[in-house]
């Protein structure tokens, strides 16, 4: 029986999807867990618990010591895992992406100096070490410009700022969120890059030998302008143009091979404009979220089975298609505590929409980005056109009425 290790964040979305893919393909899991064990007792799996994926080869160590029998294969469920699966492939003798090439993947300073290194598309940039060089930085830069968070996901930590009291805001701003998600925010510093215009997509491919193949390629077609930049629609296949579609996979397929990726899922993001193609980030996974449920019937199965598949050497055949398929991430309107969700009857019977998903709990705390990083949950959608599968999901969505009451703990240690 083939055996993997499967990097399981808690915080996780695509868990169970990842354990019912393994399911189905009969494969054993070895579950390898950043916190409690939700997930092994009642799947029979084998668990390795309280590992700190942010600790890579401390964290190698831990899973080793514990192993026991041989895997055929390790894979990240998400970003949090993705550079301890690389280190845990190298270390294992498993093919897959070495850990030097997904660094830079995982931290946006390390990513732009990898574009600009190579001669690609790269907007102008800089670090910024500490919160007292931004006076200095603030009076040199051309704006508007983006400050950002160095490794978090999901548009946290990311608010373009329009002029030099701006920016000081923002960055003080963006360091109070990294220092509160990243355990290294002190040494990390921010960055702060100029913005970019232009349209924005994504692209979701697969490594083999480090040849690119598209599996879809989406339009977000809800402006991402700012100043801050919640994900909703993504939609495909692209209503661009061959040629746009092209120049996005020949980008990505430059970046891939200038970063050393050559092996499985990758998921980038890019703005396209009229001076050509610029990536935003390449991430060595498949897209976050529940969002890869809208490619099951583009893949012919669900994507964690392909990435599966592909991880163990296993078939992989696609079926022609035709149809176009859209997802939201329900937006998160306020900050506060969600209790209910009305209306899901009559958005679930809107024509076209095959799922949504309420993700959040009742009595969860949540926030929109810059300081959230989760939504409300997916809406799904299916239909002959992008257009017609676009509409289904803004339809669906204004039928949803979410109650939210506001977080009484948060404004009193505001009002303190
Ligand atoms: P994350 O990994 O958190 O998604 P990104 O670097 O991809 O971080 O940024 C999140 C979003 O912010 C992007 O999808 C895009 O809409 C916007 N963004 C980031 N950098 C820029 C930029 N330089 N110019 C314009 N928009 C940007």
């Amino acid at each position: 029986m083939l055996r993997v290790l499967l990097l399981l964040p808690i915080a996780s979305y695509r868990n169970q999807d990842f354990l019912d893919a393994a399911h189905k393909l009969g494969v054993e899991v070895v579950s390898a867990a950043d916190h409690c064990p939700q997930f092994a007792p009642q799947r029979g799996l084998s668990p390795i618990l309280s590992l700190h994926f942010d600790q890579p080869e401390t964290a190698a160590a831990q899973v080793l010591a514990s192993l026991g029998r041989r895997v055929d294969a390790v894979l990240a469920v998400d970003d949090a895992g993705v550079e301890l699966a690389a280190v845990l492939r190298e270390k294992l003798g498993l093919p897959g992406n070495a850990p030097e090439a997904v660094r830079p993947t995982r931290d946006k300073l390390a990513f732009r100096q990898l574009l600009q290194q190579n001669g690609l598309n790269c907007p102008a940039f800089h670090h910024l070490a500490g919160a007292s060089e931004a006076r200095a930085l603030a009076a040199q830069l051309h704006y508007p410009v983006v400050v950002k968070a160095r490794r978090l996901s999901a548009s946290r930590g990311v608010i373009r700022a329009d002029d030099a009291q701006d920016l000081l805001q923002q960055v003080r701003r963006v360091s109070r969120i990294q220092s509160g998600a990243d355990r290294d925010a002190g040494a990390l510093g921010l960055i702060v890059e100029s913005f970019i215009p232009g349209s924005e997509h994504a692209l979701e491919g697969l490594l083999e030998n480090g040849q690119l193949r598209v599996l879809a390629l989406f339009d977000k077609p809800d402006p991402l302008d700012g100043p801050y930049f919640e994900e909703s629609i993504y939609v495909t296949p692209s209503r661009l143009s061959s040629e746009l579609q092209t120049a996005i996979a020949d980008s990505v397929q430059r970046v891939c091979a200038a970063a050393g990726l050559s092996h499985g899922a990758i998921h980038a993001e890019m703005r396209v404009n009229d001076t050509g193609v610029w990536l935003l980030e390449i991430a060595a996974r498949s897209i976050g979220g529940l969002c890869g449920r809208m490619l099951r019937w583009r893949l012919g199965m669900t994507l964690e089975e392909l990435i599966l598949r592909h991880a163990l050497g296993l078939p992989i055949t696609q079926p022609e298609h035709s149809d176009a398929s859209g997802v939201m991430m329900i937006p998160v309107p306020r900050r506060g505590i969600y209790q209910s969700v009305m209306g899901l009857e009559a958005a679930r019977e809107v024509p076209h929409i095959e799922d949504i998903r309420i993700t959040t709990v009742p009595g969860q705390r949540i926030a929109p980005a810059p300081e959230g990083a989760s939504y409300l949950g997916f809406i799904f959608s299916r239909a002959a056109t992008p257009a017609a599968a676009e509409a289904a999901l803004r339809s669906a969505h204004a039928k949803l009425v979410f109650d939210i009451q506001p977080d009484l703990a948060l404004a009193k240690s505001t009002a303190r």
